[in-house]
Order: C-alpha cells, then structure tokens, then sequence
C-alpha cells in the first residue's frame, strides 16, 4: 500500500505510522527523521534545513520534494511505504502526485490542548529514532531507549513556543491538504485521541 500520513504537530503520526509500517511491512518514510539526520551529520540540506525547523516553520519546497523523490527510489519503497511527514504543502502534493499514485491519506484529527501536551511530552531517541511519551508510552527504565539502551532526549522543536508555531505553520501550510485529498477521494479521516492500541484499531479500520 502506499499511505501518506496527515495531521498536526503531536497528532501522533510518526507512532501510527510506525505501527502500520510493521503492520504491512513496508517502510516509514519521515521526512522529519531524514531532515534531522542530516542536520545531525552537518550535511549542505541539514545546514538549509536547520534555521526553518528551529524556528517551526517548513524546509523549502524544492528541497524536500528532491530529497523525498531520492528516497522513494530505493528498492525498499517499491511494493509500497507510508510517507510521514510528506506532503506538507499543496505544491509537495502535486509533486508527489508526479511521482505516484496513492492508495490512501490517513488523516489524524486531535483538539489543539492535546496537541501541545503531546509534544511536550515527547521524548526521542537519538539513536533509533523510537518514540515516546512520558506519561502514554514511557520507556521500561526511565529515560532510556528499549530498543537500544541509548539516553533519550527531547527534540529542539518539542519547546512550547516552537511546538505553537509548528502548528500555525500546520494550519496555514498543511491543513489545506485536507480538502485536496478529500476532493480526489483518498482522504481517511482518524480521531486521533485515546490510547496508542485504540488509535491504530481506528486507523486498520478505515484502511481496510
Ligand atoms: P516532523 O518530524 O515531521 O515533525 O518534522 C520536523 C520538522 O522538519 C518540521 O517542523 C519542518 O521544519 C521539517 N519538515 C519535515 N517534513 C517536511 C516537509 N514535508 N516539508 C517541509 N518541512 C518539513
């Protein structure tokens, strides 16, 4: 299948996506994870990136669409992914539409006081790149990776003021996709709210 996953900064995309990736064993491609690889290994697209997602805003256009084309190239995206993170603007949706047909967009919908309590508890590994939540997903031993042992850590953008931002940013940039997908008939919409297994119950139901 080929997914796009949507909705608000700590709707809950990245975990859902994760699971559902597992689930049909195709790969989560996160332009988010990819971007902040980059910035962590101090290439030229991490040096571009950095200041925008500092600041809560989007990484311009034409380089996630560039980076995002190389990616869905690889062998492992060919029988299928789910795209997390991408599209975040209508000019990244009709360039994704150039680049293939989707079987579907999951749509998770969550209040705004959810959204921020959500981010701020948010906790990363920086190894893995699994994620949690202090108080819905803590990890076994606190502050440590399960699957890695690695120390977790909070993201740079997961700070109210930035965690604000990021969701005008969504409002003004992102949330007009809604209507786009809807009006070619692929929209799913999910209420995203509720425990992770409830949550991904919702999301194989309107998949199916
Ligand atoms: P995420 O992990 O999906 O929340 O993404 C973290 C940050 O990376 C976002 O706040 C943006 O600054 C940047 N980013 C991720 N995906 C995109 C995209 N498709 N277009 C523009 N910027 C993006």
């Amino acid at each position: 299948m080929r997914l796009v996953f949507l909705g608000p900064p700590g709707a809950g995309k990245g975990t859902q996506a994760a699971k559902v990736a597992n689930h049909l064993g195709v790969p989560r491609i996160s332009t988010g994870d990819i971007l902040r690889r980059h910035v962590a290994d101090g290439t030229e697209l991490g040096r571009k990136a950095k200041g925008h997602m500092e600041a809560g805003g989007l990484v311009p256009d034409d380089l996630v669409i560039e980076m995002t084309r190389l990616r869905l190239r690889q062998p492992d995206a060919k029988g299928g992914f789910i795209l997390d993170g991408f599209p975040r603007t209508i000019a990244q949706a009709e360039a994704l539409a150039k680049l293939t047909p989707l079987d579907a967009v999951v749509n998770l919908f969550l209040e705004p006081e959810e959204l921020i309590k959500r981010s701020t508890g948010r906790r990363v590994c920086p190894s893995c790149e699994a994620v949690y939540h202090i108080a819905s997903n803590p990890p076994k031993k606190g502050g440590v990776c399960d699957r890695c042992q690695s120390a977790l850590t909070t993201r740079p953008d997961d700070r109210e003021p930035v965690i604000r931002k990021r969701i005008e940013t969504y409002e003004r940039q992102t949330a007009p996709l809604i209507k786009y997908y809807r009006d070619r008939g692929l929209l799913r919409e999910v209420y995203a709210s509720g425990l992770i297994e409830e949550i991904f119950l919702r999301v194989r139901e309107v998949l199916k």
